[in-house]
């Protein structure tokens, strides 16, 4: 069922705009709108969907945090304590940081500890993903966070591997994990991961990531995990521009070789970093909401998601964290599509886009363009 369209929109078509300030950087170029007629507006939830980049401590429902808190914790009243809980994994609508955002993620990380909770939530992060029609999902989580109970990284990637395949064959949805190593950590840290997750390429982990607060120049540090890493085959996605560093970019991909890169807004303010992934077609990992939650960007209208989508760039669009944005990718699609009057031609590119920057096999990649 179509959506009608009956406000007029706020921002519009310059033919020559200078350049649009984005957390005081710099965007050229214009937002150009288009008329749309009612029969190109699009049902959302019905879409097939990809989602490259999910975390998945940041995807729990709040509802599973309660119980699993409630088998080790004498919890009175359940609703009150529900209310509590989703005030402590949402993230509020003033925001102001990505550190602010990131303590979100200090509940779920806690009851994230038992083999048997791991895969319960892995489970139904790609049930609820399933029940969207979501039909490929990629999720990424970092081990080095579920070990205060003495797990080892072996029995973790194993446990959320079984929550995903319980989901795959219960649904039709397809999926892989993405190992995270967090930035704040040592190199050395990093390098465990990627040794550890070694024995899981191929068998339901397919790449690393780097993740957490950014810095500048934070690349140099993990040249020597992400060569390892490639060398033994996992593909390689890195945080990068997501918080005002454009040059962050260029040095994911030239020196860690990043194959995609999560978030990228800020090669707005970097003319080399843009250019780069231009050429490269390298795609970026795109999830507009966590953006603005982050205050990356400060509205859905100067996101320069359809800017990049119109210059060539490769754009997917992604949720980062369900729950503490509060979204899934309907919703996702839905603010994308009213925002920037996207047709359903132009959805279908993006769909096929993250089909193709996907880390899976040609056959595969076949099959969900079929959905489309
Ligand atoms: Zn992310």
């Amino acid at each position: 069922m179509g959506k009608t369209k009956t406000k007029g929109k706020k921002i519009k078509g310059k033919k020559k705009n200078p350049g649009r300030k984005i957390n005081n950087h710099t965007i050229k170029g214009n937002i150009k709108r288009k008329r749309l007629t009612k029969i190109e507006v699009f049902e959302c939830s019905k879409l097939p969907k990809i989602d490259l980049h999910c975390h998945l401590d940041g995807s729990l429902r709040p509802q599973s945090v309660l119980e699993l808190l409630a088998k080790e914790e004498h919890i009175l009243d359940y609703q009150k304590e529900l209310e509590l809980i989703k005030a402590e994994l949402v993230a509020p609508k003033d925001c102001n940081s990505l550190n602010e955002y990131l303590v979100r993620f200090e509940l779920p990380i806690k009851v994230m500890q038992t083999i048997e909770n791991l895969e319960r939530v892995s489970f139904e992060l790609f049930e609820d993903a399933a029940k969207e029609n979501i039909k490929y999902l990629e999720v990424r989580f970092a081990p080095q966070q579920h070990k205060e109970r003495g797990l080892k990284t072996s029995e973790i990637i194993s446990a959320v591997i079984k929550g995903m395949e319980r989901a795959k064959e219960q649904y039709e949805i397809n999926g892989n994990y993405i190992l995270s190593c967090m930035r704040h950590l040592s190199s050395e840290s990093a390098m465990e991961i990627v040794e550890e997750g070694r024995e899981f390429i191929g068998k339901g982990v397919v790449a690393v990531d780097l993740c957490g607060g950014e810095e500048n120049g934070f690349a140099e540090k993990f040249i020597e995990p992400m060569k390892k890493a490639k060398d033994y085959g996992y593909h390689i996605t890195i945080h990068a521009g997501e918080t005002g560093y454009g040059k962050n970019v260029t040095d994911a991909i030239i020196l860690l070789g990043a194959e995609r890169i999560g978030h990228g807004v800020f090669i707005t303010n970097d003319e080399l970093a843009y250019e780069l992934v231009k050429e490269k077609g390298i795609p970026l990992e795109i999830c507009p909401t966590s953006n603005i939650h982050t205050k990356a960007v400060f509205s859905y209208e100067e996101h320069p998601f359809y800017k990049f989508y119109e210059d060539g760039i490769i754009v997917t669009l992604n949720t980062d964290n369900r729950t503490v944005s509060d979204l899934d990718m309907t919703k996702e699609c839905c603010v994308i599509r009213d925002t920037f009057d996207l047709t359903f031609e132009e959805y279908k590119r993006i769909y096929i886009s993250s089909v193709d920057a996907a880390f899976i096999s040609e056959e595969e990649k076949e099959g969900l363009k079929k959905y489309i």
